[in-house]
């Protein structure tokens, strides 16, 4: 029997998987999140006082991308 990895390395863009929740071969679609780093960050220089550097790291910090199934919208990984 032919094994086949459900959980691959998924990249910044659209990747051709099979999904694990509906069993169909799908090609994902992506959504990108802000990274929970962001915000922490943002929190830690707005505390410190540093008002105008607190919108930084949303620019600095990559966003998280997501993957989802377009058939039945199952979430499938994550690449940041
Ligand atoms: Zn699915």
């Amino acid at each position: 029997m032919p094994y086949e990895a459900i959980y691959v390395v998924l990249g910044p863009g659209p990747v051709v998987l099979t999904c694990p929740a509906c069993n169909t071969r799908v090609t994902t679609y992506t959504r990108t999140a802000p990274n929970p780093m962001t915000h922490c960050l943002a929190a830690c220089l707005c505390i410190l006082g540093c008002w105008l550097c607190c919108c930084l790291p949303y620019f600095c910090v990559p966003p998280i991308v997501r993957h989802y199934c377009p058939r039945c919208g199952a979430y499938l990984g994550s690449c940041s």
